[in-house]
């Protein structure tokens, strides 16, 4: 996703090898070819900026370094830079004192909401946890079949409301589903909610009420990052709406620029904790700001 990026960065970090001192020139020079290549990748435009500034401004006070020439303490820079932009320090999941911790997720119809669910349950499962997964998405046709689907491939129960029950409601089947969460002794619970091809206030409304119903632990809103700056708007439209706690990228495998990914953490300042790569359920990690940064630098 982001080997557009890591190309042009190499190249303009090679301008300075071999350099035994950096003018403010060859300051200039190299934050100019860092903003162009971080606005091609299709970062926003004030988080490029900042990121300028500080790049610059750190690149003229850096102290004349024994151990590192010239080009090396300009990556250095761009790296501790990147790393603070995606968020900093890896954030981990919050759990409930008391279970079931619950978990919701909140996005764009098509974001890959139902596929996380099943990567997310299957990689807690693994990590010693009984998580349940709520099918509180019952807009779309086949979601809850999809989740089903899913959440066997996971090897997780699904709850879900019973085909032909009358039951319609999203609110009350994620109520419900903490209940029988405690009943059968899971300690997490995953509320999949319905999402719209766009922003759009029922849906909006629709995730707050079962927000309200469910208290979550965490709410954490699950973006493509192949949608572009779309991302962004995206992003601010559920904080604003909804309000969430950790963001989870997905289809981090498709070949977009993925600079709009890289701007939501800075964005909304909430930190990115997982992501997604693939359709399969395993291709799924938690997130690292400093590993996601070196992969960037190459
Ligand atoms: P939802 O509407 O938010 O629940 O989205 P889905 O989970 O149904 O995902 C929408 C489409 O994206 C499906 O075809 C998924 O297989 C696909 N998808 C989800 N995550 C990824 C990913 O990380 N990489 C790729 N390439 N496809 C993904």
């Amino acid at each position: 996703m982001f080997d557009t990026l890591s190309d042009r960065l190499a190249a303009t970090f090679k301008n300075l090898r071999g350099k035994g001192r950096l003018s403010d020139a060859d300051i200039d020079a190299t934050a100019r070819e860092i903003r162009i290549a971080l606005l091609e990748a299709d970062v926003a435009l004030p988080v490029v900026k900042d990121f300028i500034a500080s790049v610059r401004e750190r690149a003229r006070g850096a102290e004349v370094s024994q151990a590192l020439n010239p080009a090396q303490q300009v990556i250095k820079i761009v790296n501790e830079e990147l790393v603070t932009i995606l968020g900093g320090e890896t954030r981990r999941l919050r759990f409930a004192k008391t279970a079931p911790t619950v978990i919701m997720l909140c996005g764009l119809q098509g974001a890959g909401k139902t596929t996380l669910a099943g990567k997310l349950a299957k990689w807690l499962a693994k990590n010693g946890h009984q998580p349940m997964l709520v099918a509180a998405d019952l807009q779309r046709p086949n979601a809850v079949q999809q989740l089903q689907v899913v959440g066997e491939r996971a090897g997780v129960v699904v709850y879900a409301p019973e085909p032909g029950s009358g039951v319609g409601d999203p609110v009350k089947v994620a109520k419900d589903s903490i209940e029988e969460a405690r009943r059968r002794q899971h300690d997490i619970v995953i509320v999949d909610t319905a999402g719209r091809l766009g922003v759009d206030a029922e849906m909006m409304q629709q995730a707050a009420d079962i927000r309200d119903a469910v208290s979550p632990d965490e709410i954490l809103f699950v973006v493509d990052a192949m949608i572009g700056q779309d991302a962004v708007t995206t992003a601010q439209a559920f904080l604003d709406g909804v309000g969430f706690d950790g963001v989870v990228l997905t289809k981090l495998d498709g070949d977009a620029r993925g600079g709009a990914a890289l701007s939501v953490a800075k964005v909304t300042g909430r930190q990115i904790m997982f992501a997604s790569n693939g359709e399969k359920l395993d291709d799924f990690d938690a997130f690292h700001p400093d590993r996601m940064a070196s992969r960037i630098l190459g």
